[in-house]
């Protein structure tokens, strides 16, 4: 059973992207809280200052926004459970952990790094695995006030009793289970007073009551940890969904090496918000039949996590830009119409004038043979330009010494058409092949190559419907001046 209201959150350390494993991780998030009524909150993990990127923060929320994945409580926009970053929370976590502290669940230790590389590079030789060796938790009460009071370096540390299981249920993996040996003593706050993530993130998911952890793979064998503190503050554990990992298609973690990670990446390179989110929610999800492609409500209504799997998911771009491809044809004409305006704002063509009417039927004509709005300019530049060279290969293929007499014949039965229409062309270029004792295909490839540089593209009378009689007929009058064949 899912409670009344549940409430999920996404995370995130401001790295400076956002990583397309993490737009799944707030998807599924989304899709979660949306399914359910529920709330989805925002909650920026900030805690390592090491890694500190200026700018990140406000990327992070400017990429979901694009996204259209807009959260209930969270920076900038607030809510009940507040602050919503880490680092304007420090005197909470220092609070909590002064009770662990008391409780001996956690205790001081002022090893220095020294001590500590030298214990690592020991246990390596022999046991093969790293885990601090409790020695501060033998510290008197006398010798940490003394140290404290003398100023020492200090992190705090989980105590971690040794030969116990952990155990959780996940509802992708199931039942879940750690022997404590294998986990160790974990930093819970930092010599610089910061909490690390796995203090904050219990704390905070407590304190502002989530009810469901859904999370990538990685933090798996974080979550032991995570359970020893619920217990040991006596709180209620949250649900936990582990998601798969993301890998490249040679079966390794996704990694930057292999091909865009940032959801911004994908963004300049022309992907539609609804194809990235629909791909990214296939990587680990299916809604139990083999449909593919989903709109964002679409995914609302039929999203659970029982249909989670366990196996990791291969990232395949060929997938995404056929999903852009759907997505593409199916916006609203007005949309494209702006996106392809915009688009053509930064292109060579900037500085023509084209009516909203001309896009629109340029849109029409082109809409199942592109996959990005640019292709719009890229695969027809034509629509923009007369040509200003036309493909070998097709010149070599159709135009013949006879080619241009052809055309010189079509043009004029062309001239006399008034404001004709598809059927209009289709007639006259009819007509001409019967005066002039040949077959259509002879004039239809070299009119197509004539008036548009290209031996492929939409349908013929579309083409020339859209570009406009006097434009035909200059356009192939230029080219039987320029095309000479050899
Ligand atoms: N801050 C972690 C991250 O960067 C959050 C992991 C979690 O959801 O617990 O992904």
């Amino acid at each position: 059973m899912i409670s009344d209201c549940p409430r999920v959150r996404f995370a995130p350390s401001p790295t400076g992207y956002l990583h397309v494993g993490g737009l799944r991780t707030a998807l599924y998030n989304y899709l979660f809280a949306k399914r359910n009524n529920g709330k989805f909150i925002l909650r920026i993990e900030d805690t390592d200052r090491a890694r500190f990127v200026e700018g990140a923060v406000e990327n992070l929320i400017s990429t979901l926004k694009w996204c259209g994945l807009d959260y209930d409580e969270g920076p900038a926009k607030g809510g009940e459970y507040g602050p919503y970053v880490q680092s304007e929370r420090l005197a909470i976590y220092k609070e909590k952990c002064e009770e662990l502290i008391a409780q001996k669940k956690a205790y001081y230790c002022f090893c220095t790094p020294e001590r500590l590389t030298e214990l690592r590079e020991r246990q390596q030789k022999t046991t093969n695995q790293s885990k601090y060796d409790k020695h501060c938790l033998n510290l008197s009460k006398e010798e940490i006030a003394d140290n404290l009071a003398k100023g020492l370096p200090y992190v705090v540390r989980l105590n971690v009793e040794p030969d116990v299981i952990i155990a959780f249920d996940d509802i992708v993996r199931g039942h879940v289970e750690f022997n404590s040996n294998t986990v160790d003593d974990q930093v819970l706050l930092k010599s610089d007073g910061y909490p690390t993530y796995h203090l904050a993130n219990v704390i905070d998911d407590h304190m502002m009551k989530i009810t469901h952890v859904i999370r990538g793979e990685e933090w798996l064998s974080s979550t032991p940890k995570h359970v020893l503190l619920y217990d040991f503050f006596g709180w209620e554990k949250p649900v936990f969904a582990h998601l798969p990992l993301l890998l490249n298609p040679d079966k390794s973690k996704l990694s930057k090496r292999q091909g865009d990670v940032a959801v911004e990446d994908y963004r300049t390179k022309g992907f539609l918000k609804e194809a990235l989110l629909n791909f990214v929610a296939l990587l680990g999800w299916n809604a139990g039949d083999d449909k593919e492609y989903f709109s964002l409500q679409e995914m609302v209504e039929s999203f659970s996590l029982e249909r989670v799997n366990k196996s990791g998911a291969v990232f395949n771009v060929e997938k995404l830009t056929w999903l852009n491809f759907e997505h593409l044809r199916n916006l609203p004409d007005a949309e494209v119409l702006q996106a392809l305006r915009d688009a053509l704002a930064d292109s060579e063509f900037k500085d023509g004038v084209y009516t909203d009417e001309y896009l629109l039927h340029v849109i029409t004509a082109m809409k199942e043979r592109v996959s990005f709005i640019k292709e719009y300019i890229e695969k027809s530049p034509y629509f923009f330009k007369a040509p200003e060279s036309f493909d070998a290969d097709v010149i070599k293929k159709r135009w013949r010494e006879d080619t241009p007499k052809h055309l010189a014949k079509l043009v004029e039965n062309f001239s006399a058409l008034v404001n004709p229409v598809k059927e209009d062309y289709e007639q006259a270029l009819h007509k001409t092949a019967e005066e002039l004792e040949i077959g259509n295909g002879k004039l239809i490839h070299t009119i197509r190559l004539s008036v548009s540089g290209m031996g492929v593209g939409p349908g013929l009378y579309d083409l020339l419907v859209i570009l406009g009689k006097d434009e035909v007929i200059s356009r192939i009058n230029k080219a039987v001046q320029t095309i000479k064949i050899q």
